[in-house]
C-alpha cells in the first residue's frame, strides 16, 4: 500500500514517511498544495494524509480539486487548527477522516488501518480479494478460495500483488508499476518488474488460484482475475 503525505513541515513530513515505511507502507512526500494535488492525480496513491495549512493552496483547496476530479482516493486530514468549521468543511469536501496534530503515530496508524478497511469488499477483514485470489494485508499471505494452500510474500511481492488487485483487469504500465513499487527515485531496472511477476505467478501456481498475471506486449502487465 502506498501513502502520499502532503505536509509542508520538513521534520514532520519525514518523521511520517520514516514511520510508514517501518510499517511496511511505501510513503512519499509532497510540500505544498501544488506538488500534493499533481501527485494525487497519477493515482499512484491508495491513501493521502493532507495538511491543511499548506503554500500555494491549501489542503482544502486540494480535496475540492481531486473530488471535482472524480479521485476517491481516501483522504485522511492533518491539521493544526481543530476548529469545529474546519472539520464540518473537510468532512462535506469528502474527507474520509480528521486528525488534530500534534498526534501520536499509533492514533495516526490506526486511522490509516480504519480507513484502509472501509475500503475492501466487506469491511469485516483485512483481505483483497480479486477473482479467486486473497491477500491478507497485514500477514502478507497470498491464497486462494477453495483450497488450503497459503503463501508469504515479501515486500515487494506483496506491493506487486496488491497493485495489480486492486487495479485488476486493467491494464498497468510498466511504469505506473515500476514507480508504485520502487517509487520516483529508485534506480530499480525495468526488469525487476519482470522478475517479481515470474515469483508471484509461481506462488499463484502454488495456491491453485485460476487469476492469471498476463503480459500485455509493449505496455505492461494485467491481473486477469477470472482466467480460466
Ligand atoms: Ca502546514
Amino acid at each position: 500500500m502506498k501513502i502520499l503525505i502532503v505536509e509542508d513541515e520538513e521534520g514532520l513530513r519525514e518523521a511520517l514517511i520514516r514511520t510508514l515505511t517501518g510499517e511496511g507502507y511505501l510513503a512519499d512526500g509532497a510540500k505544498d498544495g501544488d506538488e500534493g494535488y499533481t501527485m494525487i492525480c497519477t493515482g499512484l496513491y491508495d491513501l493521502v494524509l493532507l495538511d491543511i495549512m499548506l503554500p500555494v493552496y491549501d489542503g482544502l483547496e486540494v480535496l475540492r480539486r481531486i473530488r471535482h476530479q472524480k479521485i476517491s482516493v481516501p483522504v485522511i486530514l492533518l491539521t493544526a487548527r481543530s476548529t469545529v468549521k474546519d472539520k464540518v468543511d473537510g468532512m462535506d469536501l469528502g474527507a474520509d477522516d480528521y486528525l488534530t496534530k500534534p498526534f501520536a503515530m499509533p492514533e495516526l496508524l490506526a486511522r490509516i488501518r480504519m480507513v484502509m478497511r472501509r475500503g475492501t469488499a466487506d469491511g469485516t477483514d483485512n483481505r483483497i480479494k480479486a477473482g479467486d485470489l486473497l491477500l491478507d494485508t497485514q500477514t502478507y499471505m497470498l491464497s486462494c478460495t477453495g483450497n488450503t494452500r497459503s503463501v508469504r510474500l515479501g515486500a515487494k511481492e506483496y506491493q506487486l500483488i496488491e497493485y495489480l488487485m486492486r487495479n485488476a483487469d486493467q491494464v498497468l504500465s510498466r511504469n505506473q508499476i515500476t514507480q508504485r513499487v520502487w517509487g520516483y527515485d529508485a534506480d530499480a531496472e525495468y526488469n525487476n518488474v519482470d522478475v517479481y511477476v515470474s515469483f508471484l505467478r509461481k506462488k499463484m501456481k502454488f495456491v491453485q488460484s485460476k487469476a492469471k498475471i498476463i503480459s500485455v506486449r509493449g505496455v505492461g502487465y494485467e491481473l486477469e482475475s477470472s482466467a480460466t
